[in-house]
């Protein structure tokens, strides 16, 4: 299958990002106002994520899980199963990549990873644009009507709290 149509299903984890906020603020008893105080944001902002209008950013995601004592992989609540370089979900064992020992990458896409290195020297903006080409049938699956401009934005919060990409942020820090 083409990998634009696979990409179309990260709708789901977006999904997840808006539950995993309002499953920690419910666990804390806390107001979206209490909540938001803390993390110096503002109630709207709160309101946002957990409509799953916006996706908190990377350095919003470190503080709530600063903040709250949680990891990042905790907060967002990985699904088994999304690859952490496209986001695509890995549903059956042929849709993920291999180790080097040819086992089954649980972390990891067929098309991103193989024998344990990537496949392709891709960027972030690659795939960005990539996933925008098949932006009608994510929009169909999801029942979204997102313009170019919005999903890109969803995108570009979406992409760095994957795994691949929070490496190479942090890479570029040091
Ligand atoms: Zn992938």
């Amino acid at each position: 299958m083409c990998q634009v149509l696979k990409l179309s299903k990260k709708e789901v984890s977006t999904i997840e990002t808006k539950d995993a906020i309002l499953g920690l603020r419910n666990r804390l008893n806390m107001s979206q106002d209490e909540f938001a105080e803390k993390l110096f944001v503002t109630r709207q902002a709160v309101s946002r994520w957990e409509n799953g209008d916006t996706i908190p950013n990377t350095d919003t995601l470190k503080l709530i899980a600063k903040t709250f004592n949680i990891s990042v992989d905790q907060l967002l609540g990985y699904p088994a199963g999304l690859c952490q370089s496209c986001g695509m979900t890995l549903e059956h064992d042929s849709d993920k990549g291999t180790e080097q020992d040819g086992s089954k990458s649980e972390e990891f896409c067929a098309f991103c990873y193989q024998r344990g290195n990537f496949t392709q020297d891709i960027t972030m903006e690659e795939i960005i644009e990539l996933n925008l080409q098949a932006l009608d049938e994510w929009n169909k699956a999801a029942g979204l009507q997102l313009t170019e401009q919005e999903a890109r934005i969803q995108l570009q919060q979406f992409l760095p709290t994957l795994k691949r990409w929070r490496a190479v942020s942090a890479s570029e820090n040091i």
